[in-house]
């Protein structure tokens, strides 16, 4: 195929493969590479007013911005995003306030408010944390709480948590001090049973006895390498007063804890009987600390992780909205990569709704738009390189032939 001559001078795409190709001197960029050079300038002046400043110097966005920038990655969740937008800003306040940027004299001291985010798995709650990791130019890190186990057992010790947030930061300790830990599946250290004393729940209650001092904001010793403390290593001492920490965890059941209180709180009112199956839709809506301490945290933990948030389970047009409109949503990643190749990609319009309405049936969720993708797209990316071809148009008819031969099609759910 003869190439356009006009291309862009960065990435040489020619003329027909790009939406506007703006004109230099010398030559001409297009939107794509605009856009990555954007994006390079963002990067690397925040790097810059990092290591430029004495102390540090934080650059503040406001609840309204970081709730905005987390709309471009994270469709819906509209109260989870509000309530992580304000606890981020709360931070930044108070390391300004401890900076003594904000404040000279003895004004009230901000208490950090670490939080806890109840949803279903693949709602987004990783998604969430990562991508105010992005924005963010405090050092962050993420762990699994199910690697943990109390002192003495087969596992880590909880302090290994810190051991992360020190590495991303290549072991500057004021910089870990003034971190933000997203603590994932923390639902899967409840306690199990109610009585806890029948047996040792070393990985349940004594995790979550263990990870009380780190929230509550002490001097904690962590073993530099993470895994169990031994006694002839070197600790180092980490303040965890100005760390925040979210948690996030599906709770699976506590829609039925949840349902419990509301229905006990309600018995004896005559509650409109429209509202009680909007509320029975979304019962975790309504999620407090008392459900999940109901579920198995114990009160101490609780208590330090005072904001408690929720996230929706996924509808359809919400899966919808995720495979084409976040920056880097699914189908944008599909045409990028055959972008590569030369290949335009275009994908009809029932091709989505079929994925969607895959997805939905399957119960497979966020998570399983990706297999069904991979199930729908495997042939022709591995046929289409080795191909003359430079477009592909995705139909219903070639989705639904090859979504029929994938493995998917039999994980059907009775
Ligand atoms: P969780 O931590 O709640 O189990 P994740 O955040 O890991 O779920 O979500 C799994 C994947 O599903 C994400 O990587 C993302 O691609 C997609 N996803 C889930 N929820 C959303 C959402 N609200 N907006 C955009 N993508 C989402």
């Amino acid at each position: 195929m003869a190439k356009n001559p006009l291309h862009c001078s960065f990435c040489s795409r020619s003329r027909d493969e790009v939406k506007i190709l703006i004109a230099g001197q010398e030559g001409h960029i297009c939107e794509n590479c605009v856009e990555h050079a954007r994006e390079i300038i963002e990067q690397e002046l925040m790097v810059r007013e990092e290591k430029t400043s004495s102390n540090f110097k934080l650059t503040v966005k406001k609840p309204i911005e970081i709730k905005r920038f987390l709309d471009e990655y994270v469709i819906g969740q509209d109260e989870a995003k509000k309530v992580l937008a304000v606890a981020v800003y709360n931070h930044y306040k108070r390391l300004q306030q401890k900076a003594g940027e904000f404040n000279s004299g003895n004004e009230v001291e901000i208490e950090k408010s670490n939080l806890i985010m109840v949803g279903e798995t693949g709602t987004g709650k990783t998604l969430l944390a990562k991508s105010i990791a992005r924005m963010l130019n405090v050092p962050f890190t993420i762990v699994d709480a199910t690697v943990f186990t109390e002192a003495g057992y087969v596992g880590e010790d909880v302090e290994s948590i810190l051991t992360r947030l020190l590495q991303v930061c290549n072991y500057d300790v004021a910089a870990a001090e003034r971190g933000i830990v997203y603590i994932d599946e923390i639902d899967k250290i409840a306690r199990k049973g109610d009585n806890p004393s029948i047996t040792r729940d070393v990985s349940g209650e004594g995790v979550q006895q263990g990870m009380l001092k780190l929230l509550e904001g002490t001097d904690v010793l962590v073993p530099p390498q993470g895994g169990r403390k031994h006694p002839e290593q070197k600790l180092i001492k980490i303040n965890t007063q100005n760390i925040l920490f979210i948690c996030g965890g599906a709770f699976d059941g506590v829609d039925k804890i949840i349902a419990r209180r509301v229905q006990t709180n309600t018995i004896g009112f005559n509650v409109d009987k429209e509202l009680q199956e909007n509320m029975k839709k979304n019962l975790l809506r309504y999620v407090n600390a008392q459900d999940l301490k109901s579920f198995g945290l114990i009160p101490e933990l609780l208590g330090r992780l005072p904001v408690v948030t929720h996230l929706d389970p996924l509808d359809a047009p919400t899966l919808r909205a995720i495979l084409t409109e976040p920056k880097n949503a699914l189908m944008k990643q599909y045409k990028k990569l055959f972008e590569l190749e030369g290949i335009h990609l275009e994908i009809e319009d029932d091709v989505l709704e079929f994925m969607v309405e895959k997805a939905v049936e399957y119960k497979l969720g966020a998570r399983g738009l990706r297999s069904i993708c991979e199930g729908i797209l495997t042939d022709a990316m591995f046929e289409l390189p080795s191909s003359k071809e430079t477009r592909f148009t995705l139909t219903l008819e070639y989705a639904k032939r090859k979504f029929d031969k994938s493995k998917l099609s039999l994980l059907k759910v009775a």
